[in-house]
């Protein structure tokens, strides 16, 4: 029996769009390209919508088009896809890490503001930091796993530093966040951009692609000059008014998201089974802490982590992989990746909250069509691997214990 960490879910309807594509003649810059981008901004409630070729394209040009200037600082998390941080080194800005939160892994609004008020400095109508004088200029907070931030509050420091918020939502389309006034709001649309990303173990799937979305139409327009070579609207195809990029989504993958995002309902509601399933599965597991749900937040999981205690995950994950089930330790943070301790002389014991998840969270196999029985049969498998842990260290215990009677005196 092997289980594989996740599957999309592609069914008749996407094989015929996107054979319809093929057979059109027409594979880029068509019919589905736009079609798409408007079913995506109607899905959640954005104004405008660019669709790009990745979450990470999409994540650098929303910086590019937000005007960060090489050596701006940027404060964002340590405790996400090496993505997040990485379109930040593009533009040659500087990250700036602050610790999360223990249980959704998401940055800490508090941790923002006590390293805000500690480094940085008001200067006119910017805040710059002490020892380098550079202005921080935006706030990346990163919706993890699809958990939702907690957005009132950063969005409150935001507007007081006078930030820009990119909100890295590629881990959560279809999340939903409640805000203080009780609204349902999707996640990627309380920033002045968010970004959304397709690649098949995501929400939904446009084998490789992204989206950014923003209520702004000019940071739009920007948006998507700079995906298509910075051509312009106005002008001609061999003309090119600023250095733009190729990021563009071709009509295959655009007939894909087409269906899918139709099928966003239906999905939702199968992920959310899945999770519920395993929760029951895991909840009477002494050991295993399953994903945390706050009031706050309706979430759309990307994938279904635990945490185990620490030390312990990367047996557990060997042993389930003994039983073919395939698992994944999320995250390395990104400050321990070798790049970010090369750069910026990160080190471990920096982010205390984020290295301690990086050891005990492990995602399992979860997907739309994950059956019943697959999932009892992870529970089982843990369940096995847990009793067989209390043994050994029962004996473990037991021969500490005779080795201090044994000992004179
Ligand atoms: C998936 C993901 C991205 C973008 O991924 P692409 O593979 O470039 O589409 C960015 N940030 C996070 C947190 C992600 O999980």
């Amino acid at each position: 029996m092997g289980i594989p960490l996740s599957r999309p879910d592609i069914t008749e309807a996407e094989i015929k769009e996107v054979r319809s594509v093929l057979l059109s003649g027409r594979l880029s810059l068509g019919p589905y390209l736009e079609r798409f981008e408007k079913a995506v901004a109607d899905y959640v409630s954005a104004q405008h919508a660019v669709a790009v070729s990745s979450g990470t394209a999409g994540l650098h040009l929303a910086l590019l088009a937000s005007g960060i200037q090489p050596g701006d600082h940027i404060i964002t998390t340590p405790f996400s896809f090496i993505a997040s941080a990485n379109v930040i080194l593009y533009v040659g800005a500087r990250p700036v890490f602050v610790d999360v939160e223990p249980d959704t892994g998401n940055i800490s609004p508090q941790a923002i503001e006590r390293k805000i008020s500690k480094e940085y400095i008001k200067r006119g109508n910017r805040w710059v930091c002490r020892m380098d004088g550079m202005p921080l200029s935006a706030l990346i907070p990163v919706h993890v796993f699809g958990h939702p931030c907690r957005m009132d509050e950063i969005n409150e420091i935001a507007h007081e530093r006078n930030l820009i918020v990119i909100e890295d939502a590629c881990e959560a389309m279809g999340s939903l966040y409640i805000n203080r006034m009780g609204e349902r709001i999707h996640t990627g649309t309380m920033g002045k951009i968010g970004v959304f990303a397709f690649y098949p173990n995501k929400q939904m799937t446009t084998g490789e692609g992204g989206i950014v979305v923003s209520g702004d139409e000019k940071l739009t327009q920007t948006i998507r000059s700079l995906s298509n070579q910075g051509r312009d609207d106005m002008g001609t195809w061999l003309w090119h008014p600023r250095l733009g990029y190729n990021y563009r989504m071709d009509e295959m993958s655009a007939a894909l998201g087409l269906v899918q995002i139709k099928r966003m309902e239906e999905m939702g509601a199968k992920r959310r089974a899945v999770m519920r399933s395993y929760n029951e599965h895991l909840a009477v597991l002494e050991g295993i802490e399953t994903p945390p749900e706050h009031p706050y937040a309706e979430a759309n999981p990307f994938v279904y982590v635990v945490k185990v205690k620490q030390g312990d995950r990367d047996d557990l994950m060997r042993y389930l992989a003994s039983r073919g089930i395939e698992t994944r330790p999320y995250f390395t943070p990104i400050h321990l990746q070798p790049v970010y301790g090369e750069r910026f002389g990160f080190k471990r014991g920096m982010f205390p909250v984020a290295e301690e998840l990086g050891e005990r969270c492990l995602a399992l196999p979860f997907h739309n069509n994950l059956k019943e029985e697959e999932i009892a049969f992870v529970a089982e498998s843990i369940k096995i691997w847990l009793e067989r842990r209390i043994k050994k260290n029962g004996k473990r215990d037991k021969k500490i214990k005779g080795a201090a009677e044994a000992k004179p005196g």
